[in-house]
């Protein structure tokens, strides 16, 4: 009989064993199971149930090849993937990344993450991720148009708007699921919202390419809020120049937030005296449109300074918003935040920060918002889209403004009411205790599945 989970070395120790090499999956199981192990302790109905064991079992894990030609008629291989973690609650939900270090353990991650932060939106959606280790950098337009054509040529069959929902994530833009979504439309002859992240002209939603960054300083300000202060004047130093990155410096100056850096995996840039909006819609313009450099970014604001091979961690600053990618704060860059000042992170991207460098600010009492619930934002808005477009309508942007501000709170709320210990709220834990609850309740709804 296997063994029941009681501590966490045992529980590690298992899943190592059944997944070995995939690191970025033990690290994301490790940081939920240390909080929801005790939490079962106390309910043991989970425990007998094997419910955890369960959610760190993808209910499916595809993956195949996709060939295309680039523009010199060379014949191209990777491999896409796509991981359906569960459905519990919903549809699989979560994004596609094309990115050249994409493997089966980053998206056993992120599929896993994905399963506790759609729960906690409060949306009916399940977990899921794909993605391929495609490099778009530097591809061109056409060539981009046949990856994606021949990426979905195979996904097709796996997703449905009853089934597996996917959406955009890093390398994944408008431009891309608009060819994704053509060839969905071409090869089923359905119109149908099997995609999120859709342009409005077919089937998108208002404030969708706004939603992860806005959220993620929803969240921040709800922290910051609830701990007596407040964003006004705070200055902020935020990682990547992407989708989440921009938006999130877009609101926080909005809240009158001084934002000082953007980055992307090459360097990053100071500006000491702080981003206007118009300077970040010439970022939106520099990375959407001319598809350049942050780099890039000095040339046309001359009092900035460009600082190469490095992360922008150790700026002084009062606010951190990690919105690139994974495992980017070590415990080094955590301590100099800390030693600099810093008083508050929200996580923008999935699991930015190193489970040690997670546990340091909770000790030195950081306000730390966790990804599954800070970013939530983006698949919560998602989650409004495949309403519209089961409803056949479109739902204006303050409608959607005003929805996505409320679904922040409620998370924010939800995290407060299970990880307040004493005067300081541990996010983190609140975060994986509300969102393993629900699903788990669900799972053991079905019985043995
Ligand atoms: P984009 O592709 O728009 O931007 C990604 C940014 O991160 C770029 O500036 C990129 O720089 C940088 N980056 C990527 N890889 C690295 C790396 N290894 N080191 C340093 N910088 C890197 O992606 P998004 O903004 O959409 O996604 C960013 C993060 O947010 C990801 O973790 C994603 O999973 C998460 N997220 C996104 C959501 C969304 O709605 N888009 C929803 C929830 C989470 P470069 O150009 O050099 O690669």
């Amino acid at each position: 009989m296997q063994k029941r989970a009681v501590d966490i070395d045992t529980f590690m120790e298992g899943l190592v064993a059944r997944n070995p090499g995939e690191i970025e999956f033990h690290q994301a199981v490790h940081e939920v199971a240390t909080d929801v192990i005790p939490y079962m302790q106390k309910h043991p109905k989970y425990l007998d149930e094997q419910v955890l064991e369960r959610l760190c079992e993808p209910d499916r894990v595809i993956s195949f090849r996709v060939c295309w030609h680039d523009d010199d008629h060379n014949i191209r291989v990777n491999r896409g993937y796509r991981i359906q973690n569960n459905n519990a609650i919903g549809p699989y939900k979560g994004g596609l990344r094309f990115h050249p270090s994409v493997n089966q353990s980053i998206l056993k991650f992120l599929a896993f993450e994905q399963t506790f932060k759609n729960s906690l939106t409060g949306l009916p959606m399940g977990g899921g991720k794909g993605g391929a280790d495609f490099n778009p950098r530097g591809k061109s337009d056409p060539e981009i148009m046949r990856f994606c054509q021949s990426f979905m040529t195979e996904l097709y069959r796996h997703v449905g708007p009853y089934t597996d929902v996917p959406a955009g994530d890093i390398g994944v833009g408008a431009r891309e699921i608009g060819y994704m979504f053509g060839q969905y439309k071409r090869l089923t002859n359905t119109f149908s919202g099997v995609l999120t992240g859709k342009g409005l002209e077919y089937g998108g939603s208002a404030m969708r390419t706004e939603a992860t960054g806005y959220g993620c300083v929803y969240f921040l300000i709800d922290m910051l809020e609830a701990s007596g202060s407040s964003l006004d004047g705070k200055v902020v130093v935020i990682s990547g120049s992407g989708n989440v990155a921009t938006h999130a410096a877009e609101q926080s100056v909005m809240n009158g937030a001084k934002v000082i850096t953007l980055s992307d995996s090459d360097g990053y840039i100071y500006d000491s005296d702080g981003m206007t909006k118009e300077k970040i819609n010439w970022v939106k313009e520099l990375k959407n449109v001319r598809r350049g450099r942050i780099k890039e970014y000095v040339n046309e604001f001359p009092s900035a300074k460009y600082i190469d091979g490095e992360k922008p961690w150790n700026v002084e600053c009062d606010v951190a918003l990690p919105c690139a990618t994974q495992n980017e704060i070590t415990i080094d860059d955590a301590k100099m935040l800390t030693k600099n000042g810093c008083i508050a992170v929200s996580e923008g991207a999935n699991m930015p920060t190193n489970n040690d460098a997670v546990q340091h600010f909770i000790n030195a009492k950081v306000l730390f918002g966790p990804a599954k619930a800070a970013n939530a934002g983006g698949v919560a808005m998602s989650g409004l889209e495949m309403s519209q477009n089961s409803e056949r309508r479109s739902w204006a942007s303050d409608e959607l403004s005003v929805m996505l501000r409320e679904i922040m709170s409620g998370i924010h709320e939800r995290c407060r009411e299970a990880g307040t210990e004493g005067d300081y709220c541990n996010y983190a834990k609140g975060a994986n205790i509300a969102g393993f609850k629900k699903v788990a309740d669900a799972v053991m709804a079905f019985g043995m599945v």
